[in-house]
């Protein structure tokens, strides 16, 4: 088979595929469950759905028996995506993962976490490239089983959004706590702090701070956990979402002095525990 042949024979395959799926093109039952909530036939649901419609791509397709049932991915199966993400590119911050195509093996409900939070950065900040870490690769720490490891996870360290880049280190981690909320003379947070706040919240009399500063980032990285809140594991005691209550979803600001020193650069969220 020459190579015309064998595009037209796997064009063919592909719709052949895609038809016999046909009833996930709709949206499934779990489409108004919270990722966090979901159950992973439901999340299995939503994943086909999202192949059907072309949101994602995996390393295989997906398949069933002459009935229709999925056979493959079943709901505990893990999957690899590619990194283009609901028409997001997804760049991957950490220099192991440089040349990869595809992340590592994800849970699929982490799967549909990952395709909220891009749809959302895409639809609400024009977001077109999102840098990554930890999509089933762990940061090295230990050798047991974690979240990053057990695709459950992921680190967000920026985006290019139509409102400018945003890097989490650039833009918040290195930024000064002010003393006024707890920073050191050195503009950091005490390294056995474990209450902390926004370091980014403007003092609306800080007139000159509002102008120069970090307008831009402060509300994109505010919205940006405002919506993981609503998605990924939280578990907060505080009533109002606030960066810097004690969360699921860790970032610069962290209130724990143990977990803030390894998250200046990234946000890390998770749609369950391991
Ligand atoms: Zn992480």
């Amino acid at each position: 088979m020459g190579l015309t042949g064998f595009v037209v024979h796997w064009q063919q395959q592909y719709a052949a595929a895609r038809k016999q799926l046909q009833r996930f093109a709709g949206a499934p039952a779990g489409s108004g469950v919270v990722a966090r909530s979901l159950s992973r036939e439901q999340a299995r649901d939503l994943v086909v759905h999202y192949w059907v419609n072309q949101v994602i791509r995996m390393e295989r397709w997906p398949e069933c028996d002459a009935n229709g049932n999925i056979t493959w991915p079943k709901p505990a199966d893990k999957v690899k995506l590619k990194l283009n993400i609901a028409g997001v590119q997804f760049t991957p911050n950490n220099p192991q993962a440089a040349g990869w195509t595809e992340t590592r093996e994800l849970d699929l409900r982490n799967v549909v976490l990952v395709v909220r939070f891009t749809q959302y950065l895409k639809d609400n900040w024009g977001a077109s490239v999102i840098f990554w870490g930890g999509l089933g690769i762990g940061g090295g720490r230990n050798d047991s089983a974690d979240t990053h490891t057990e695709g459950l996870a992921m680190d967000f360290h920026g985006a290019i959004t139509s409102a400018g880049h945003f890097d989490v280190r650039r833009d918040w981690g290195n930024q000064r706590v002010p003393a006024a909320i707890g920073g050191d003379k050195a503009g950091r947070w005490p390294g056995s702090l474990n209450k902390t706040s926004y370091r980014l919240a403007v003092d609306p009399l800080d007139l000159g701070n509002f102008v120069l500063g970090t307008v831009g980032a402060r509300g994109f990285f505010e919205d940006v956990y405002q919506f993981l809140t609503t998605q990924a594991r939280h578990d907060s005691p505080e009533a109002k979402p606030r960066i810097g209550e004690g969360s699921g979803i860790l970032h610069p600001d962290t209130p724990w002095a143990w977990l803030r020193p390894g998250h200046q650069n990234h946000f890390h969220f998770e749609v369950a525990k391991v």
